[in-house]
């Protein structure tokens, strides 16, 4: 038996492992272990993405605050996300159309044969899974979508565009609501003020989550909008929630609400960089 550890800026995290199941260097240096109390756990690049035991915390908070407050969420671009965790998420809102847009082939071929989160949703008749960058995908297609959801990994050499001016911009420009996983503002407080200082939207709101396989646990996502508002309102949250009958085990109207609450020090930082 042995340990995995995750490093981070002067601190780390570790998760016991039984045995690595299968690696492969390409884009990325993708490894899955079968892991001691996590059940399978997906890295790339020596970063933890998900584990089985704690992945739905994060895709149901990265999904549906989103999602529930779009009247009619019929459109909806991943970019990133080749796990397939985002769209099991994103198709209990029943959309029209999905479309994942992922930059390594391998994480969704690996992630589909040794792991499954996706539990089928990759192969719905309304998903179209597109291998290819994210922002080149923004850049050069002329399709509209009612929300768009990032699900990358830390800003790296494959990523850092998703962090870009340029791409928030052209996110903003073609969704109604634009949401992204913004990092540990705790942990790695140089990635979340770029994407503050980057994600420029005429309103925007930080919320916060709990993952504990990620740096320090204290999770932060943004969510952006050039057209809509994004006042959390309990009513009209519960009515979506119960109408649209999602189920979940982490994700509630109420979580929802209160997760747009910050800590005083946090608010205090978003205020701070524009
Ligand atoms: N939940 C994870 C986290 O926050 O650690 C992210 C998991 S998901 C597997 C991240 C995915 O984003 C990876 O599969 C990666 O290949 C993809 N990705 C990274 N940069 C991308 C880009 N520029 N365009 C599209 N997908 C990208």
């Amino acid at each position: 038996m042995d340990w995995f550890v995750e490093y981070y800026n002067g601190s780390a995290l570790m998760i016991k492992v039984k045995k690595l199941i299968f690696e492969k260097k390409g884009l990325q240096h993708i490894q899955i272990f079968e892991t001691v109390d996590f059940g399978k756990m997906l890295v790339l690049d020596g970063k933890i993405q998900f584990t089985e035991r704690d992945e739905a915390f994060y895709h149901e908070m990265l999904v549906h605050p989103a999602m529930i407050m779009h009247e009619n969420p019929s459109k909806v671009l991943v970019i990133g996300g080749g796990d397939g965790g985002t769209v099991r998420e994103v198709l209990k809102h029943d959309p029209n159309e999905v479309v994942m847009v992922e930059i390594d082939r391998n994480v969704i071929e690996l992630c589909r044969k040794f792991i499954g989160i996706d539990r089928g949703a990759l192969n719905d008749e309304r998903v179209s899974v597109i291998n290819e960058d994210g922002v080149e995908f923004v850049r050069s297609s002329k399709e509209r979508f009612d929300v768009i959801i990032v699900d990358g990994t830390d800003p790296n050499p494959v990523s850092q565009s998703l962090i870009s001016k340029e791409f928030y911009t052209i996110c903003g420009e073609i969704s109604d609501y634009f949401v992204t996983q913004s990092q540990s503002p705790f942990a790695q407080r140089e990635f979340f003020e770029a994407i503050l200082r980057n994600a420029k939207f005429r309103e925007r709101r930080i919320y916060l989550g709990y993952v504990p396989t990620y740096p320090s646990g204290l999770w932060s996502y943004l969510i952006g909008s050039n057209r809509r508002k994004i006042q959390p309102d309990l009513e009209t949250i519960r009515r979506r929630f119960e109408e649209r009958r999602i189920e979940t085990t982490y994700y509630t109207p109420e979580v929802h609400v209160s997760s747009f609450i910050l800590p005083k020090w946090l608010e205090d930082l978003t205020g701070r960089v524009r």
